[in-house]
């Protein structure tokens, strides 16, 4: 299928739009119109190629949903009209320890990235969802609940699994104290997701400029990073802190801040951080963690969890011609919360053919 996107062929230039083709429809696999794609910060890694790994031409976005227009012969789970969602991944290999487990995304293989992955069978590099269509996987295709809003729902496939899973991970219920670091589009995820949850939520932000929309957004209070005093009042008060700074920093001051045997889980910066010291991890029995996006089945139960709950993310509309402003102002933190993309802004193509 012929289509159309918008791709960066360096990362010196900018998104720019960019014809190419869709894969065949294999017979288990669906074709979706793109209707809306959620802006990540990792979109901008992608195209300035920050984690060295960028292949060219590159179509960022991973925060997708879209209507089924096309069914394989084999598949059984959509049919033509229903309103799908692909997140970060669209296949790994379904038979490891990992897979088997519904742990896709820690695939003994690698899972095949959404972009920047390579097809299992063709070995083409995939290309993203800031394009007017997608062929994937059935099976990495999930269901939009009826009730949830489509134009805000594309922040779940990334910003939301990606803290849903660590808060499901370390079993954050009624009366755990959860501190998220950054309120960007994943910390603004994790304040809605842990306080529907039950928990304490304290946002740490490096200024009182968020404070009001933390408070909003289901916080507790907001903790001024940049303040030694007030940091040093916070030790030993949380349970798990998720920590989504997207570039190297310094976490030695945020480690005080658990309780015995509490964990600072990362999910923003790929890459080195600032050497941390080790006094508070030993003399208090704390850990540091990773975790990346989530399962597919878990990304199921968040898209319906949030459906019953009614929680959406708090989205600025685009259209596609205005990316560049848009990874402007993420850049600067200054996007409450996430960016989402209107493809209908982006001209079809003539020929949808597949
Ligand atoms: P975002 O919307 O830009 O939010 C990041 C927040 O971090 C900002 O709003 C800001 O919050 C804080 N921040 C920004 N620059 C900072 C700096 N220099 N020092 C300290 N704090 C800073 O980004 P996002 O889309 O949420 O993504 C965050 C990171 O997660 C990215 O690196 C992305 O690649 C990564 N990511 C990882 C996964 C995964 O699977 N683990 C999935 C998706 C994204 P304040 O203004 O409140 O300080
Ligand atoms: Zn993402």
């Amino acid at each position: 299928m012929r289509t159309i996107g918008y791709a960066v062929q360096s990362a010196e230039t900018p998104l720019a739009p960019f014809s190419f083709e869709r894969r065949q429809l294999r017979s288990n696999d669906v074709a979706m119109e793109i209707l809306y794609c959620g802006v990540c910060h990792s979109d901008l890694h992608w195209v300035r190629n920050d984690w060295g790994w960028t292949v060219f031409p590159a179509i960022p976005g991973h925060e997708i949903v879209g209507r089924v227009i096309g069914v394989g012969s084999d598949v059984t789970r959509h049919k033509l009209g229903d309103h799908v969602a692909v997140g970060c991944m669209v296949d790994s290999c379904q038979q490891c320890d990992q897979c088997k487990k519904g742990e896709e995304q820690l695939c003994r293989e690698g899972n095949t990235g959404t972009y920047g992955g390579f097809d299992r069978f063709t070995k083409e590099h995939t290309l993203g969802g800031y394009s007017k269509h997608l062929v994937v996987r059935e099976d990495f295709a999930l269901r939009v609940p009826d009730g949830l809003d489509l134009a805000k729902a594309a922040p779940l496939l990334c910003a939301g699994i990606t803290t849903y899973s660590p808060l499901r991970t370390w079993n954050v219920g009624p009366g755990s104290r959860v501190g998220v670091i950054g309120l960007g589009g994943l910390g603004h995820m994790a304040v809605k997701l842990a306080a529907a949850m039950g928990a304490d939520v304290t946002v740490m932000s490096r200024t009182t400029d968020k404070e009001a929309d933390a408070l909003a957004l289901g916080a507790d209070a907001l903790l001024v990073s940049s303040d030694p005093a007030a940091m040093e009042k916070a030790a030993n008060s949380f349970d798990l802190i998720i920590d989504t700074v997207p570039v190297k920093h310094d976490i030695s001051p945020y480690l005080p801040l658990l309780d015995v045997d509490g964990t600072l889980v990362i999910v923003g910066q790929v890459g080195p951080l600032a050497e941390p010291t080790t006094v508070p991890l030993l003399l208090g029995r704390r850990r540091v963690a990773g975790s990346p996006i989530g399962g597919i089945a878990e990304t199921q139960e968040l898209l319906n969890f949030c459906a019953k709950k009614n929680i959406l993310p708090d989205v600025e509309m685009i259209r596609m011609d205005e990316i560049h402003h848009a990874f402007e102002r993420l850049e600067k933190a200054d996007v409450r919360y996430r960016f989402v993309i209107d493809m209908a802004s982006l001209s079809a193509p003539t020929d949808t053919s597949f």
